[in-house]
């Protein structure tokens, strides 16, 4: 510090000064735009319309959007300081090609012929299906779009998965299973309209935190909230339900088993547009209080008021995120929430869903457009005639459209693993940070022959890997739709240009179609993302997911629109060949790997408000991470006792696999005796060196949130 500003002389005026903005009042200068542009927040599934402040060509400020309907001019502080992401410092700008064993930078000519060659001589030596594609829920739909038909049909690999999978793969396999399609059936008014709102493995005040704005409107509303953990969601419940790891399908069929016992069902319903009653009647039957009660560690009673205020309510909302999700019975755990919803009629009416809150900005585009877990407009792959639609849309030969999906994001690693994979394009994503079991990542990424990263940010843990690193734009930097988690498409605009020779995904793809070949056939007179969403509109006509009436300034002029309405399914019709819902017959299993006497506890992972999954981003922006500097170790007091541990400790989480040392220990009733939390977004302490490689067998989503550990004071800290 200077003498004058020792003395209190120089007050830095220059940099703290006021200035009036025409739209928004006085505010601090450097945040005074030269224009305003209208588009949506590029982190999370909530989907809020942001105004991004552009100055001379540089992002210098973001707004809430007020005339938004999702969020009417609020933003959680991620949003709020998004425009900070584009010009971080960790930005890549060129692309980087590794010779002698260092990344250096090349043209984009090299680095995308050197990538067509070696992906195109693996796959010749080993088979079309050598080659591996993980992508993410950060591109804008018509990106996905793209990708698929890229991956699918030019590269010729079915081998094509998302992070998508390490998120929301479970809810996606239990709508399939329950309704017949993907697709949340609700809207976030059903959290203003329901007069019982129950809230299971979701912790939206850290994690969609503008969608408690709408408790905030509900105040009639009972809310119920079911975890482990005392979050701060739960800290707004009007009942808190704090069982057991892993037993909400026990709590679930137990209530299901005092609907059925007390009449509180809707026989009309089930019997009309369900089927499956009588097996799940005969499963739920054991699932009394007492038995409910011994599993999950809630009193009998608890959960009896739970199961009547569920069953009296006009209008109940289940909501869920990952507590349910990241589980070996993430699927069975969606169908049995269904299960409530049909047995009781509370699905396609104002108030009434089971709605599953995803996670990323645009997961809900790569699961309607791309070519992972289904074909694009949620076309089955096993299904002739929606081959053979395809086919006819795409003018190509249907026997070049997989009959069967391709591995899943864990079975990708997996085939690395053994070498039959092994090439890999990864994009917009850090397994090195979000994969579970780092040790089997790691060694299966090694196996490679050749790994080619894209991303807006280098170095990453992962880019830091790559024989060759592709730089792309980010948010801000490019046109397109995101769809969020209540089925509205909303608008992305390019406010800035990307940043030295980073280029936008999209084009990327489309220069590496002419490389393959398949340009004119797959892209035919494609120029921008506008070309992607006209083709889309007419693949999705008719499907559940149907883009055909919407434009691009109609999404822009309303705020977003909803595909399917406010709604889906209120006519009790579904997608399923004989037009009803399955109810499930589930049984409650332990998780698999159960403390014991060398790993005590259960160790839970998962988020905090100012951190984005891996931080590639929010590490980047000084406010989040002065907040939030550095992960945490949550223990139970008497735990931390007998431990003799105190707060602000550096402990070491061991389990058979790993261990994570230094982290600091926050002593807590937040957490039961027996458990413990971290956040899994930073890579110093990475919770993803400790987790297991268990994955749900139908969904295959990774079981992230329990496993055994020992916890022990950590000698050295480095
Ligand atoms: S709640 Fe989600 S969409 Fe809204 S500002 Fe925060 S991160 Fe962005």
């Amino acid at each position: 510090m200077n003498l004058k500003r020792a003395l209190g002389l120089d007050i830095l005026s220059e940099r703290y000064a006021y200035e009036h903005d025409p739209a928004h009042g006085w505010v601090s200068s450097s945040r005074v735009a030269d224009r305003w542009v209208s588009t949506t927040c590029g982190y999370c599934s909530v989907g809020c319309g942001i105004l991004l402040g552009i100055k001379e060509n540089r992002a210098v400020a973001v707004r809430g959007n007020p005339e938004h309907p999702v969020n009417r001019g609020k933003l959680c502080p991620k949003g709020l300081s998004e425009h900070h992401t584009l010009a971080a410092s960790t930005r890549a700008q060129y692309p980087l090609l590794r010779k002698d064993g260092k990344l250096a930078r090349v043209s984009w000519n090299e680095a995308l012929d050197t990538m067509v060659t070696r992906f195109r001589d693996i796959q010749k030596k080993h088979g079309p299906d050598s080659l591996g594609v993980l992508s993410t829920g950060q591109l804008v739909t018509e990106e996905f779009y793209a990708l698929g038909k890229l991956v699918q049909l030019g590269f010729g690999t079915r081998h094509y998965d998302g992070n998508t999978t390490l998120c929301m793969a479970s809810a996606v396999s239990g709508y399939k299973r329950s309704f017949g399609s993907d697709g949340p059936p609700g809207s976030y008014e059903d959290l203003e309209k329901a007069d019982v709102i129950l809230l299971i493995g979701a912790n939206i005040a850290d994690n969609h935190p503008i969608l408690c704005a709408r408790l905030e409107r509900n105040p009639h509303a009972t809310v119920i909230v079911a975890d482990p953990r005392v979050t701060k969601t739960a800290m707004l419940a009007d009942i808190y339900l704090p069982l057991k790891p892993r037993t909400d399908i026990a709590l679930l069929n137990g209530i299901a088993h005092i609907l059925i016992r007390d009449g509180l069902i809707n026989r009309e319903y089930v019997d009309r547009h369900t089927s499956g009653f009588a097996e799940l009647a005969v499963s739920v039957s054991r699932y009394t209080p007492e038995h409910v009660a011994a599993v999950t560690g809630l009193p009998a009673d608890l959960i009896e008021r739970t199961a009547l205020l569920y069953g009296r309510a006009k209008a109940a909302f289940l909501g869920w995120t990952m507590g349910v999700n990241h589980s070996t019975q993430g699927t069975e755990t969606v169908n049995a929430i269904n299960n409530l919803a049909l047995l009781t009629g509370q699905i396609g009416r104002p108030g009434a869903t089971p709605f599953s809150i995803t996670g990323q900005c645009n997961a809900m585009g790569s699961r309607e457009a791309s070519f992972t877990s289904s074909l694009p407009g949620y076309r089955k792959f096993e299904n002739e005639q929606d081959r053979a639609e395809l086919a006819g849309l795409w003018n190509i030969e249907a026997s070049r459209i997989p009959t069967a999906r391709g591995l899943a994001y864990p079975d990708i690693i997996e085939a690395a693993l053994a070498k039959r994979i092994r090439g890999l394009w990864i994009i917009a994503t850090n397994p090195i940070v979000s994969f579970p079991n780092y040790g089997v990542l790691k060694q299966a990424l090694e196996n490679l022959e050749f790994l080619v990263v894209q991303d807006g940010f280098h170095p990453t843990p992962t880019t830091e890997l790559a024989d060759l690193m592709l730089p792309a734009a980010i948010w801000g930097e490019k046109e397109g739709t995101y769809t969020n988690s209540e089925r509205r498409v909303t608008k992305v605009n390019r406010a800035v240009g990307p940043p030295g020779e980073a280029r936008t995904d999209f084009d990327i793809f489309l220069d590496l179609a002419a490389r393959l070949g398949v340009r004119d056939e797959l892209f035919p007179g494609w120029t921008g993302t506008r070309d992607a969403f006209e083709e889309w509109k007419r693949v999705s006509a008719g499907r559940l997911c149907d883009y055909s009436a919407m434009t691009w300034e109609e999404i822009e002029r309303a705020g977003g629109l909803q595909w399917g309405g406010p709604r889906l399914y209120e006519d009790g019709h579904f997608p399923t060949p004989d037009q009803k819902a399955r109810l499930f017959a589930i049984e409650w299993q332990p998780f698999p790997e159960q403390p014991n006497a060398e790993f005590p506890f259960v160790l839970n992972t998962g988020r905090t408000v100012e951190h984005w999954h891996t931080r590639t981003k929010t590490g980047a922006v000084a406010a989040l991470q002065t907040l939030s500097p550095r992960a945490w170790l949550e223990m139970n007091p008497r735990d931390a006792k007998r431990l003799r541990l105190k707060p602000h400790d550096r402990v070491s989480v061991i389990s058979q696999r790993n261990r994570v040392d230094g982290i600091e220990l926050r002593v807590t009733e937040i957490v039961a005796p027996g458990q413990v939390f971290m956040p899994f977004h930073f890579v110093e302490t990475n919770s993803n060196l400790v987790t297991q490689s268990a994955f749900d067998p139908i969904s295959r989503e990774p079981n992230f949130k329990q496993c055994a550990v020992q916890v022990e004071r950590t000698e050295r800290v480095s």
